[in-house]
């Protein structure tokens, strides 16, 4: 129907917002009064199929079919009224848009005062019924491997039990641009928005890599103030709160601020024993309390090196002393090799740059210019600075590799750096952010 239709109206292919609202109404049946039922995806959606384009629509259709027929638009929530008219076998997309990670739910994700708040928050966004006012955006920030990819997901999987036909879609930041680059070398924008403006639950995790991507950030601008509007749910994951976030567009920015903004640190050592224990307790594997305690203490800011940890160490004892209990002997030697392992890459200064640039939104070239603005000057010293306290390089190799400076140049950044750290947030933030992906780079 709708290609045939298509073809009677014969719209121009540059009418953007015409192929846009027409190309996502789904026709659906015809009822009993010779009237065809379209399906709008929201409100605002059927508002100006009904305003602009009920009337061409209807030509289109008596043309074609019989002058007796009318349309008629309803949302989705309408549809079970239509039940009865649906052919068996007609097929809808496929609900669920992305695949969520079945682990990644809010029955496996422990609670501690560390990531009380976001949790909660995340739950009661999940539950509010859609359609509803709720916390929105919900922006969770937190280090790396803290557990927020865990509650986008949780999300996702508990938004699909209570509410089932949600479309819920979660994506990284790094597949929304890669998907928006695709889509417009391919001549597809127009597809790329109708998906993602056509989701009931966005979740885009790593926001922070949207920084310094300006056509990106103008797509998920519309795409924000389209889901928006339509009290859709968004909710974002990042590093840093969206103040930290450089070369972010400040109407993004105070988008993000709208909602409810809400971190996650470190699990305390309760925390880190009891996710310890679910992880056993999941896996079926029964651990002494005094191994947990010691893997606890030994590996403290990161949950998947905490899980790594422990499988580790299950995978030791089941290759050396399969049938007896771990003891704390065989862990610390277990443990000992995966932490050697973890830390044996050397970091270098290219991987300090690297961080050092991304996390900035600076390019590589800028450390070696000799550019003195601010916003090139001050990464460079903060780079120079962890080169110093990170590597073994001295202090005239590590002006070389930044375009050839004088190594005063660098011990005067150094000692720059260092009394920012003592007297300014941002500084420290910063610096202390970089060192922790540094650290547990993959
Ligand atoms: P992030 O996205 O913040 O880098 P992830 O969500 O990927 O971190 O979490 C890393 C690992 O730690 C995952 O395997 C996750 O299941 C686990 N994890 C994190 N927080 C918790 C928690 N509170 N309870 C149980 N597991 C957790
Ligand atoms: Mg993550």
């Amino acid at each position: 129907i709708k290609e045939a239709v298509k073809k009677e109206i014969n719209p121009s292919p540059t009418d953007i917002s015409y192929n846009t609202w027409f190309e996502s109404l789904v026709p659906l049946c015809f009822d009993d009064n010779d009237t065809l039922i379209l399906k709008a995806f929201a409100d605002f959606h059927r508002d100006i199929v009904i305003n602009r384009y009920s009337l061409v629509i209807l030509n289109a259709l008596r043309q074609l079919f019989s002058p007796h027929l009318s349309i008629k638009v309803i949302l989705p929530e309408e549809v079970e009224k239509y039940k009865k008219f649906l052919k068996p076998k007609q097929d809808e997309k496929p609900e669920i848009v992305t695949q969520l990670n079945p682990k990644y739910t809010f029955e496996t994700f422990v609670v501690g005062n560390n990531n009380r708040l976001a949790h909660a928050a995340a739950l009661a966004v999940a539950e509010t019924p859609p359609g509803e006012r709720t916390y929105n955006p919900l922006f969770i920030y937190g280090g790396v491997g803290l557990g927020k990819t865990h509650l986008m997901h949780a999300i996702g999987h508990h938004v699909l039990k209570l509410y089932p036909g949600t479309k819920v879609m979660y994506v990284t930041s790094e597949i929304f641009t890669n998907e928006l680059i695709a889509a417009i070398r391919d001549e597809k924008t127009d597809e790329f928005r109708l998906k993602y403006r056509n989701v009931d639950v966005l979740l885009i995790d790593d926001i922070q890599f949207l920084g310094g991507k300006e056509r990106t950030q103008e797509e998920f601008f519309h795409t924000f103030n389209t889901l928006y509007e339509a009290n859709k749910k968004i909710i974002l994951s990042s590093d840093r709160p969206p103040k930290e976030i450089n070369t972010l567009e400040d109407r993004l920015r105070s988008r993000f601020e709208w909602g409810l903004i809400t971190d996650i640190q470190p699990p305390d050592f309760e925390t880190r024993i009891a996710i310890l224990s679910k992880k056993c307790q999941l896996e079926g594997t029964p651990v002494p309390q005094h191994i947990l305690e010691f893997i606890a203490s030994k590996i403290e800011t990161n949950i998947r090196e905490l899980e790594g940890a422990l499988n580790k160490i299950l995978a030791y004892s089941k290759l050396m002393a399969p049938d007896k209990e771990i003891t704390l002997e065989l862990a610390e030697k277990a443990l000992k090799e995966f932490i050697d392992t973890n830390t044996k890459k050397e970091l270098t200064i290219e991987d300090i740059q690297a961080e050092v640039a991304s996390y900035f939104g600076i390019r590589l070239e800028d450390f070696k210019s000799s550019r003195r603005s601010r916003n090139v000057a001050y990464p460079r010293q903060i780079a120079m600075y962890l080169a110093r306290e990170l590597t073994n390089v001295s202090l005239p190799k590590i002006g070389e590799a930044f375009g050839g400076k004088d190594h005063t140049t660098v011990l005067h950044a150094c000692e720059k750096i260092k009394e920012l750290i003592n007297t300014d947030s941002n500084t420290r933030n910063a610096v202390e952010t970089i060192k922790k992906r540094l650290i547990h780079r993959e």
